[in-house]
């Protein structure tokens, strides 16, 4: 472990534009659980939602077809408020204020890079700190879908359904927060993927655009990527172990 963060630390020193690309991994040392893990949310059978596949329940088609159903589920499982970001987020702000790290390009929903005080966060899947009728598009703010008393929330404006700013299964990735990706993962020098099973398209894909000089992979579990000897670099643990060597040996 030790000769491989020295040989991240070398990495990070000869790069000038790092990008982060992680998913749902990230936020479980915060206490979130990701879905493809042992205990992630794809493990967990709730009764009431068996009737259901996960993917159904994070759908268009569940919101417009089942919407009570939807925002149970929603509001069980996709609640963020009060969780704090953990090293690995903390860590990444700090490389990006010492103008080391380009970008962070997220699978999450969470907001917990901003709340740790990344500046260039890049969400592919959009956010649940936001929300917006589906209708007339007026903003509604961050707690509303938790807060409200009605099953299913309702425009004050013009009766169109609430919803959350996320990117469901069947919808397109918002596309200006692609675009960026594709261009930072395009120049950067450094890669860094961490804490996906890189199981979701498109932004999965996304990874194939790097033509920089190193590959750092960090996941708990094997990920099926090419490597290029000692350019690249890989550590099958948790990231917070990581990042709290990183942390304690470059002083952020
Ligand atoms: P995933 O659940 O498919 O995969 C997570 C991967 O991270 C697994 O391979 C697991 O082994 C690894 N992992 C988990 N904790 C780790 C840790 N501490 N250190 C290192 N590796 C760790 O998640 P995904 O690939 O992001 O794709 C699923 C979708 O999940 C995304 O689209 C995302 O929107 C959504 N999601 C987001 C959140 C969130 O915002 N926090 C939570 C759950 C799911």
């Amino acid at each position: 472990m030790e000769e491989k963060i020295q040989k991240l630390i070398k990495f990070i020193e000869e790069s000038e534009h790092i990008v982060f690309f992680g998913g749902a991994g990230v936020s479980t040392e915060s206490g979130i659980p990701d879905f493809r893990s042992k205990d992630g949310l794809y493990n967990q059978h709730d009764v009431q939602f068996e009737s259901f596949s996960p993917e159904y329940l994070l759908s268009t088609d569940c919101l417009h077809r089942h919407p009570k159903v939807f925002f149970e589920f929603y509001r069980q499982k996709m609640n963020v408020k009060g969780i704090q970001p953990n090293v690995t987020h903390r860590v990444l702000a700090e490389l990006e204020a010492k103008g080391k790290l380009s970008a962070v390009i997220t699978q999450n929903i969470d907001g917990l890079h901003q709340k740790a005080g990344s500046k260039r966060v890049l969400e592919l899947h959009g956010t649940t700190l936001k929300n917006y009728c589906e209708r007339c598009r007026q903003p509604y703010p961050s707690d509303y879908i938790f807060e409200s008393k009605e099953d299913v929330p309702h425009c004050e404006k013009c009766e169109g359904m609430i919803r959350p700013d996320v990117t469901l299964y069947g919808e397109n990735l918002p596309e200006d927060a692609f675009q960026q990706a594709f261009q930072e993962i395009h120049r950067a020098d450094t890669l860094i993927i961490a804490g996906t099973s890189l199981k979701v398209q498109p932004a999965a894909g996304l990874i194939y655009e790097f033509t920089g000089k190193h590959l750092v992979v960090m996941n708990r579990e094997p990920l099926d990527i090419s490597l290029n000897g000692e350019e690249d670099l890989v550590f099958e643990c948790s990231m917070g172990e990581v990042f709290k060597k990183l942390e304690d040996e470059i002083c952020l």
